[in-house]
C-alpha cells in the first residue's frame, strides 16, 4: 500500500499533509510512504527528516503509483488525471468551492474524502481537521492583534504608573473564537464574546470571558453549527453590538455558517465608533468577511487610525503545528480504513460514509 504526499502548490499554502513524526504509524500499519521532495520545507521538515523517519523522497510524477494520496488542498484536476482508478485521496475538498477537483475525482474514479465532511461526533474528534486548523487560526488572530495594537494587553503596575488592560471583543465563539479567547486571557486582556448559539455562553464563561447576551432569537442549526441570519435580525444584531464594539480596543471576528458566505457582522459605521489605534482582525475575510471593507491578506487603515487585518491562509502562518495537527487528523482517518494490513472502505461506518465524497465514478451524498 503506497502513500504519496505531494508538495502543496497553492500560493500561500505552507502546510504539509504528513510530518516526519507520524510516518512510523503508517509504516507499522503496512504502508510505504513517498514524499515529494521539498514538501515539508515551510513546516520545518527537510527531505532528510522524512528519510530518517522511514519515508522515501520522490518526484511529483510518483503520484501515478500511489494507492493513497494525502494533501492539504484539494488535488488539482491534472493531479487527479494521473491517479490510478480506485486510489484514495484525503484532503480538504469543499463540496461548495472545490467543484473542479470533485469533477476530476469522479472522472478518475478515485475514492476522495473531504475533511469538511467528517462528522462532528466524539469518535471523529481525532480526525477533525476543521477543528485543528481553526484552533491555529484563533491563536494566530490574537498574536496578530497584539502585534498591530499600540497598547499592552495586560494590566501592568509600573513605577511610571498603571497600565490598564486592553478590552478585546470576540464575535463568533466556535473553535477559533474560543481559542482566541484563551489566548487573549493568557496575554492578560479583558475579553468578552458574542455568538448566535446560546449554548456557547457556558463555554465562553468557562474560559474567563464574559458572554454578551443580546436577547435575540437563537440561531442554532444542525450539527451544532449556526444558521444564517435574516436581514432583519442581522440589522438588529448590528445595532445592539455597536456599543460593545465602541468600547473595545481590539475586535476579533470568527463567525461562519457552513457552505455560506460569512455573515456581515460589523459595518463601517460601527467600527468608526472605536477609539484611534483600535485593531480589527477579521478571520472570515477569505469567505466574504465579517467586517465591511476587510481584504484577505491585507492590513488597511480604515478610519481614525483604526487598522483592519484580513486573514488569508491563517493556519499556514503557523505551519509547523498546523501541519503536525493536520497530519494526525489524516492519519487517524486513513487508519480507520485499514483492517488486517489491507485497505477496507466500509461505508457502514458513519465517518467513512459521511466523508467519502466521490467513489467509483460517482459523487456521493
Ligand atoms: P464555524 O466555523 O462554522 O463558525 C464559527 C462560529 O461563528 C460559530 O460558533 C457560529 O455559531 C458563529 N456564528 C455564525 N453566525 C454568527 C453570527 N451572525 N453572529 C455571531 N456568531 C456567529 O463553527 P465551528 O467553530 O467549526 O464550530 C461550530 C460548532 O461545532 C460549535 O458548537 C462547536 O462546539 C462544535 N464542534 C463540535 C465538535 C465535536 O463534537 N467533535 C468539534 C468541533 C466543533
Amino acid at each position: 500500500m503506497k502513500i504519496f504526499v505531494p508538495k502543496e502548490s497553492k500560493a500561500g499554502e505552507r502546510r504539509v499533509a504528513l510530518v516526519p513524526d507520524v510516518i512510523s504509524k503508517l509504516t507499522r500499519a503496512g504502508f510505504s510512504v513517498a514524499i515529494e521532495s521539498g514538501a515539508g520545507i515551510h513546516s520545518s521538515a527537510s527531505d532528510g527528516d522524512f528519510e530518517k523517519a522511514g519515508a522515501t523522497i520522490a518526484k511529483a510524477a510518483a503520484i501515478n503509483e500511489a494507492d493513497v494520496v494525502l494533501s492539504v488542498q484539494p488535488l488539482t484536476p491534472p493531479q487527479f488525471q494521473q491517479l490510478k482508478s480506485g486510489a484514495i485521496t484525503i484532503s480538504f475538498l469543499s463540496p461548495v468551492s472545490a467543484v473542479e477537483s470533485i469533477e476530476a475525482a469522479v472522472k478518475a474514479k478515485t475514492t476522495s474524502f473531504s475533511l469538511e465532511l467528517v462528522p462532528r461526533i466524539s469518535r471523529a474528534q481525532s480526525m477533525d481537521a476543521l477543528t485543528s486548523q481553526a484552533l491555529c487560526a484563533g491563536y494566530r488572530a490574537v498574536l496578530v492583534a497584539a502585534e498591530i495594537s499600540p497598547r499592552f494587553f495586560p494590566l501592568l503596575m509600573t513605577a511610571a504608573g498603571t497600565v490598564t488592560p486592553a478590552n478585546v471583543l470576540v464575535l463568533g465563539a466556535g473553535v477559533a473564537g474560543l481559542q482566541a479567547i484563551a489566548t487573549v486571557r493568557r496575554l492578560g486582556a479583558v475579553v468578552s464574546a458574542y455568538d448566535v448559539r446560546p449554548s456557547s455562553a457556558d463555554e465562553v464563561k468557562s474560559m474567563g470571558a464574559s458572554f454578551i447576551d443580546l436577547q435575540l432569537e437563537a440561531l442554532e442549526g444542525a450539527g451544532g453549527y449556526a444558521r444564517e441570519m435574516s436581514e432583519e435580525r442581522a440589522a438588529k444584531q448590528r445595532e445592539l453590538l455597536t456599543p460593545y464594539i465602541s468600547k473595545s480596543h481590539v475586535l476579533i471576528t470568527t463567525a461562519a455558517v457552513p457552505g455560506k458566505t460569512a455573515p456581515r457582522l460589523v459595518t463601517k459605521e460601527m467600527y468608526q465608533t472605536m477609539s484611534p489605534g483600535s485593531v480589527i482582525v477579521d478571520l472570515a475575510a477569505e469567505s466574504g468577511g465579517n467586517v465591511e471593507g476587510s481584504i484577505a491578506g491585507e492590513t488597511i487603515e480604515v478610519a481614525n487610525g483604526i487598522k483592519l487585518w484580513g486573514g488569508k491562509d491563517v493556519p499556514s502562518q503557523l505551519p509547523f503545528h498546523a501541519s503536525s495537527l493536520y497530519s494526525r487528523n489524516v492519519v487517524n482517518l486513513l487508519l480507520l480504513m485499514v483492517k488486517d494490513g489491507a485497505i477496507n472502505i466500509d461505508f457502514a461506518d458513519e465517518i467513512i460514509n459521511a466523508a467519502a465524497l466521490t467513489h467509483d465514478g460517482q459523487k456521493r451524498g
